[in-house]
C-alpha cells in the first residue's frame, strides 16, 4: 500500500510533542493511528482530538521499557485494523546533566527508553512485518546522534545507538521492509527542559525558546518517509532550525 491514507500506524510517545503532532498529522491524512504512551489522560485527550475531527485513533497505555507493553501496542493495531503498516518509535526523555551530578537514574531511564524501548518495538513488530511481507520502522533519534554537546553525552550516546540500530536493521530488512531514521534538531515541545539537572534543563528551555521549530516540522518529515511509493526507502532525515549550529 502506497501513501498514507488507510495505513495502520502505531506510534510511541504519542501523548505530547512530536509524537502527538505526528499522530494528528497522519490521522488527518487518513491513517488509522494507534497511540502509545504512559499518561492515560493525555493519550485520551489526543485520541479525542483526532476522533472529534473525523479521524481514526485508539490509545494504549504503554511503557516502552516493557516488552509486553509493546506487544500490546502492536496487538491493538492487529485487533483493531487487521494489520500494522508502520511503527514510529518516538518515545524519549531528554534528562541531560553533567556527569559529576551522578544522575544515574536519568542515565538508566534514557538507556531503557531509547535503546531497550526501540528494541522492544522491533521485537514486537518485525515478525508481523515479515508475515505481511511489508512494513516500515520509523525511528526518532536526534541531531545529538551527530554532534555531542556537553552536558548531553548520555542522551547523545543513546540517540547514537538509535542511529546505529536503525542502520543495522535497514541492512537486514530485505526488499519488503522500509527503515527510516528521523533526527530532529531543537523542537518546541514540553520534553525540552523537563528532567535532568535543573541548570541543564533551564539552559535547554532557554535555547528552545530562542530557536526551536514547531513539532509539525518533524511530523511532515515522518509523513514524507511514509508516503513514498512501496520500494522507496527514505533511510535518513535530519531536520533542524536554520539557526541551530
Ligand atoms: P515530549 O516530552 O513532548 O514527548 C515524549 C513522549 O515520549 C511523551 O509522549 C512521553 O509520554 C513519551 N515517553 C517517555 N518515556 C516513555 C516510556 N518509557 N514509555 C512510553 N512513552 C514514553 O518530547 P518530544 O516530543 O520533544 O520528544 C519526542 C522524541 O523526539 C524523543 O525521542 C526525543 O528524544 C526526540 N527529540 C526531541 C527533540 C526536541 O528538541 N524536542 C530534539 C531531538 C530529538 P508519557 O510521559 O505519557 O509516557
Amino acid at each position: 500500500m502506497s501513501g498514507i491514507g488507510g495505513k495502520v500506524i502505531a506510534l510511541t510517545g504519542a501523548s505530547s510533542g512530536i509524537g502527538e503532532a505526528t499522530a494528528v498529522h497522519l490521522a488527518e491524512r487518513g491513517a488509522h493511528v494507534v497511540l502509545g504512551a504512559r499518561r492515560k489522560d493525555r493519550l485520551e485527550a489526543v485520541v479525542e482530538r483526532i476522533t472529534a475531527s473525523g479521524g481514526s485513533a485508539r490509545g494504549v497505555v504503554v511503557d516502552v521499557t516493557s516488552r509486553d507493553d509493546l506487544a500490546r501496542l502492536v496487538g491493538a493495531a492487529l485487533e483493531g485494523f487487521g494489520r500494522l503498516d508502520v511503527l514510529v518509535s518516538n518515545a524519549g526523555t531528554m534528562a541531560v546533566s553533567p556527569f559529576d551530578d551522578l544522575r544515574q537514574d536519568d542515565w538508566d531511564a534514557m538507556v531503557a527508553t531509547h535503546i531497550t524501548g526501540l528494541l522492544n518495538g522491533i521485537g514486537a513488530a518485525l515478525p508481523v512485518f515479515r508475515r505481511q511481507r511489508s512494513g516500515q520502522f520509523v525511528n526518532v533519534a536526534s541531531t545529538a546522534a551527530y554532534v555531542v554537546k556537553s552536558p548531553q553525552a548520555v542522551y547523545a550516546a543513546t540517540k547514537t545507538a538509535v542511529k546505529v540500530l536503525t542502520e543495522g536493521l535497514r541492512q537486514e530488512s530485505g526488499p519488503d521492509l522500509r527503515v527510516t531514521l528521523v533526527s530532529p534538531g531543537f523542537t518546541n515541545t514540553e520534553g525540552v527542559g523537563k528532567g535532568g539537572s535543573p541548570e541543564a534543563a533551564a539552559e535547554l528551555a532557554r535555547q528552545r525558546d530562542e530557536i526551536a521549530m514547531p513539532p509539525s516540522a518533524i511530523a511532515s518529515a515522518i509523513a514524507y518517509a511514509i508516503e513514498q511509493p512501496e520500494g522507496i526507502d527514505v533511510s535518513e532525515i535530519v531536520v533542524r532550525p536554520t539557526v541551530q549550529a
